[in-house]
């Protein structure tokens, strides 16, 4: 087994200030990785833990093409080096399609999608040793799900975004995977969702039923446990790997699960 050792690599992670961004940000730096992070909402709680481990924090929204280059270059400038690039941040949409105003459907699809092409072009250019791209989509990546369909369409396309761009850039040595989380507990994303529940505990349980191991361990997936196939996906474990999908997702998009 590849020891995995990422020192003297530079890693950019967006969505980086909560959930799986900041579980992979600080799993990628404790395996010696230089790593900025970008993030919207930059979180002051985030400071003390992100500076022991050399972490870098940048304002960005990753719906603007400009932040996405400032933060890939200044990472770039700061370390002389890109290495590895995961393009996290996402939003959810539980909406469905006649309620979706045109802004809506730009704001889930720019952030979802459009910021990963962002990410790509910013980053390939500097990978001149190759990389590792990873894309965190979702098991509504996989599967589309009837309660959030511009969410499930965003994700699908994002698989195929990454896809797409592996088998391009092969050649280049640049590795391009997506991993398919879900439900993760602790993150902004699902805590929105419980928050608006008028039952929370009821509500956790609905995602917990609805992917067969977190049912099995009644329990939800935790950002850490998406964070190791990241650090995976971008070590050198996984040379060989590019295009694929992962589904980090207790088994949620295998099918119609036993009664
Ligand atoms: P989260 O809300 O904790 O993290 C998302 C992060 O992205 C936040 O820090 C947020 O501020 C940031 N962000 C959102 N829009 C942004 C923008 N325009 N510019 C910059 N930053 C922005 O939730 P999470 O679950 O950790 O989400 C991370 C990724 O995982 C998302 O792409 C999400 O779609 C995906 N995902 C999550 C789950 C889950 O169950 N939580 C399931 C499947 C996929």
């Amino acid at each position: 087994m590849t020891k995995i050792d990422l020192s003297n690599r530079t890693a950019v992670v967006t969505g980086g200030a909560s959930g799986i961004g900041k579980a992979t940000a600080m799993l990628l730096a404790q395996h010696g990785a230089n790593v900025s992070i970008g993030d919207y909402r930059l979180d002051p709680a985030n400071d003390d833990s992100f500076r022991e481990l050399g972490i870098h924090q940048q304002e960005c929204d990753v719906r603007d093409v400009k932040a996405i280059a400032d933060l890939v270059d200044g990472a770039v400038e700061r370390t002389g080096r890109l290495d590895i690039l995961v393009n996290n941040a996402g939003i959810g949409m539980v909406k469905q399609i006649g309620d979706v105003s045109e802004d809506d459907w730009d704001n889930c699809l720019d952030t979802n999608l459009k910021a990963a092409f962002f990410g790509c072009k910013a980053a390939i250019p500097h990978m001149k040793d190759g990389g590792a791209i990873v894309n965190t989509a979702s098991n509504a990546g996989l599967l589309p799900r009837a309660h959030d369909p511009v969410y499930s369409i965003s994700k699908m396309s994002l698989v195929a975004l990454t896809k797409s761009l592996a088998l391009c850039h092969a050649g280049d040595r640049i590795r391009i995977n997506c991993v398919c989380p879900g439900p993760v507990g602790d993150t902004g994303m699902i805590n929105a969702d419980l928050d608006k529940a008028p039952d929370r505990e009821a509500e956790a349980k609905k995602f917990i039923s609805a992917s067969p191991l977190a049912a099995a361990y009644d329990r939800m997936i935790a950002p850490q446990e998406v964070a190791e196939s990241i650090l995976y996906l971008v070590s050198d474990a996984s040379v060989m790997v590019t295009g694929t999908a992962i589904a980090i997702d207790g088994g949620k998009s295998l099918g119609v699960p036993a009664k």
